[in-house]
């Protein structure tokens, strides 16, 4: 019997999971880098260190029956120190391929029938020079690992290309731009008993490379709400999740789908199942780690968006809150580019 969860991170994601994790009577720990952080008001308790710190993350880990994440974004050292020591949901494994943008690339092109974009590694300007020679003139540059909100990528053309010289290039992937007609995902999640429910597409749009809008339903044919939801379902049994997986695709003219990239913990994009299903994606994350069966999500409105508040248009809350559901992240200062709320307005 799971009776409390570590969860490393403690932003907007863990603030969520706190919540689903008291319906269901589970006490919730927190680690966190930061010593304000979202999820504080919310969690049984809390540990503030670096994710590093491997004394700090033993004493964390002792306290709780199973761990999870929400966030990518953890030095591999510590996946693999708290696989060894305790049941870590999703694995070190799934968590070490998906924080890096170039060992996810190989591992999507490796599955039957999943494309990405094309891609080159970088690791220096003669490097970057080289891919202009094959992607031509517009290509982007990402960092592989511990770039998230668009944070870490460039757009490189012939003018600012040059500008790049005295740049660390270390880490690079470079990818081919995508002329895509649309953004969806898809999240899914997996429990022990192998069974697999999923959140139907959503259509993203994003500002600056950050999520702006997230709509359901998706306005796409069937076929590629087929296609989309078969292809996730693929990845999370190849990866033999448990836990939860978004699956970030661009829909091409054509109908192409390719894979944009994977996060395995909650979505942003899947923000809207708080307001419009009986169970939404953190309570199915809870439920497949803790050993019990995935819920399908039963959907019961019509229609839902759900708009980010990024940086200072947390200041028109006020506004907002009158005719949504708005949810504030409670963070300490607004920033630039910082998501700091988030609200929906469902149809039903
Ligand atoms: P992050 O981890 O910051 O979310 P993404 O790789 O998802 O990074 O990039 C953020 C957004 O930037 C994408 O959702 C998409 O809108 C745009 N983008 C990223 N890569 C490409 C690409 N190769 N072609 C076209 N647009 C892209
Ligand atoms: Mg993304």
């Amino acid at each position: 019997m799971i009776n409390s969860i570590g969860i490393l991170g403690g932003g907007q994601l863990g603030m969520f999971l706190c919540e689903a994790g008291k319906k269901q009577k589970k006490e919730i720990y927190i680690f966190s880098e930061s010593p304000e952080f979202s999820s504080k008001r919310f969690c049984k308790g809390w540990s503030v260190g670096e994710l590093n710190n491997l004394n700090k993350i033993n004493e964390f880990i002792n306290k709780v029956d199973i761990i999870t994440i929400e966030t990518e974004n953890i030095p591999l050292p510590t996946l693999k120190f708290i696989e060894s020591k305790k049941k870590l949901l999703p694995s070190a494994h799934i968590i070490e391929i998906t924080q890096n943008r170039v060992k996810e690339k190989y591992f999507l092109n490796s599955l039957k029938n999943i494309k990405t974009t094309d891609f080159l590694e970088i690791n220096s300007f003669d490097d970057l020079l080289a891919t202009q020679k094959i992607f031509g003139n517009e290509f982007i540059i990402k960092s592989c690992e511990f770039g998230y909100d668009g944070k870490n990528q460039f757009k490189i053309n012939q003018e600012n290309i040059k500008s790049f010289q005295k740049k660390n290039l270390k880490h690079f992937i470079a990818e081919k731009i995508v002329d895509f007609e649309l953004e969806i995902s898809v999240i899914v999640c997996r429990d022990i008993f192998g069974k697999v429910i999923s959140y139907p597409p959503v259509e993203n749009t994003h500002i600056n490379g950050i999520l702006s809008t997230s709509k359901y339903p998706a306005k796409i044919k069937t076929s590629i709400i087929k296609n989309s939801i078969s292809i996730s379902e693929q990845i999370a049994e190849s990866f033999d999740l448990i836990g939860i997986i978004a699956v970030e695709m661009f829909v091409l003219k054509n109908d192409t789908i390719l894979i944009n990239e994977l996060a395995p913990r909650p979505h942003n994009s899947g923000h809207w199942s708080l307001d419009s299903c009986k169970f939404n994606q953190f309570d199915n994350l809870i439920n497949s780690i803790s050993k019990q069966s995935v819920c399908h999500p039963n959907i019961f409105v019509k229609s839902a968006v759900m708009k980010n508040i990024i940086g200072s248009e947390y200041l028109n809350k006020e506004k907002i809150m009158k005719s949504s559901k708005f949810y504030d992240y409670f963070k300490k200062d607004i920033k630039a580019k910082r998501k700091m709320a988030h609200y929906t307005i469902t149809e039903d």
